[in-house]
Formats: C-alpha cells, sequence, structure tokens
C-alpha cells in the first residue's frame, strides 16, 4: 500500500523558481520526500529515461500530437512530414530529451499510500491549457499544444511524474542508487497511517 513515485521538475519549473512551489503541494498532502537530486542529465539518461523500447509510450505521445494537430486543423503531414503515431512520438520525444538536458532538473522521489495516483492528481493534464485548476500544470503554466507544435518544442508542462507503479519502480531505480533513497518517520504518520 505505501508506494514509491517518481517525479522531475523540469527545466522550466526550475527557470521559472516554482521549484518551492511545487515541492510544498506534495508536502501539504502528506507525501513524503525520500530522495531527491539537483542534475542536469546525460543524452543517454534523458534517453533512457523516454526509452524508445517502450512502443506504446512512443505512440501514445505521438497520438497526443495527432489528436492536437486534428483539433487545430493543421495537417501532419505537411506541418511534421509524417502522419504514423509512432514516427510522430519519435519527433516530440526527440524534443523533450532535448529539453530535458538543457539546464538542471530536480529528480524526487516521493512515499506515501498510494503516491503514484495521488502525485498524478496533483500535477494534471499533460496539457495546461486542459489542466483543473488546483494542479500543478493548471495553476502554474498555460502551454498549448498550439504554441508547442508551432515552435517545434515540447510542451512545457513543469513536472514529469509515474504513470504507473511499473514506471515508478524504473525511473526511481534509473535516477537513484539503493542507498540514495532514505527511510524516515514523518510526524503525522502517527495519526494518518
Ligand atoms: N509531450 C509533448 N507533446 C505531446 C505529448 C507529450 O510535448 O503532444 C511531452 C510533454 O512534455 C509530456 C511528455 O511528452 O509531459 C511525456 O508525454 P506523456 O504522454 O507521458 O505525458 P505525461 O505523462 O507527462 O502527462
Ligand atoms: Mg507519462
Amino acid at each position: 500500500m505505501i508506494e514509491k513515485t517518481f517525479v522531475l521538475l523540469k527545466p522550466d519549473a526550475v527557470k521559472r523558481g516554482l521549484v518551492g512551489n511545487i515541492i510544498s503541494r506534495f508536502e501539504r498532502v502528506g507525501l513524503k520526500i525520500v530522495a531527491c537530486k539537483f542534475i542536469q542529465p546525460s543524452r543517454e539518461l534523458a534517453e533512457k529515461h523516454y526509452p524508445l523500447e517502450r512502443r506504446e509510450f512512443v505512440e501514445g505521445i505521438g497520438k497526443k500530437t495527432l489528436e492536437n494537430y486534428r483539433e487545430m486543423g493543421i495537417d501532419p503531414v505537411k506541418e511534421i512530414g509524417v502522419s504514423d503515431p509512432y514516427e510522430i512520438g519519435k519527433i516530440v520525444r526527440g524534443w523533450l530529451i532535448d529539453f530535458i538536458i538543457s539546464d538542471p532538473v530536480l529528480a524526487i522521489v516521493l512515499e506515501g499510500p498510494g503516491a503514484v495516483e495521488i502525485v498524478r492528481k496533483l500535477v494534471g493534464h499533460t496539457l495546461p491549457v486542459k489542466a483543473d485548476p488546483g494542479t500543478i500544470r493548471g495553476d502554474l503554466s498555460f502551454d498549448s499544444a498550439f504554441f508547442a507544435n508551432a515552435k517545434k518544442r515540447p510542451i512545457k508542462n513543469l513536472i514529469h511524474a509515474s504513470g504507473n507503479f511499473e514506471e515508478a519502480e524504473y525511473e526511481i531505480s534509473l535516477w537513484f542508487t539503493k542507498d540514495e533513497i532514505y527511510n524516515y518517520k514523518r510526524a503525522e504518520e502517527e495519526v494518518m497511517y
């Protein structure tokens, strides 16, 4: 029941001075910080974080991009040269990797009951323009596919959060060694657990 999940405050969060604001949302909901690292990732690490082999992930970003183009009435072939979701996903993934390694990021492991789902809820929709108020992406960013795709850059949505338990396990072991993850009690565990 007590889960760990991984979040990455992307360069836009760091450069906009939103690190404290974002971390405080996790702390106040009761999640425990068990690991934290400020790092400018290598291309190799970023490639592993967004693995090309995870076909459903790459295709997923491609599908999201295609859907955005359709909503905007843009022909993907004219705009980006391809219309296959996996091929589009590969292109957007490339923009994403270039962005993630462009400046430092803050990698964090959070722990708590149902941590993966709680964090996704606090983070909000992938597109800030569609994210609910009260969520990190909804409160702190207005980015939309319109600007991102037109400029051929990733959506600036401030944060990455593991999508499920398996993704969390993989990402935690990718970014942290075992001895970088701490075990301690938070004050309110007595009341909440
Ligand atoms: N992304 C993008 N354009 C898209 C879909 C995704 O730039 O049309 C970027 C965005 O930064 C997102 C990341 O790719 O956070 C990973 O996509 P995913 O579908 O996993 O969204 P998330 O889990 O971050 O909400
Ligand atoms: Mg994801």
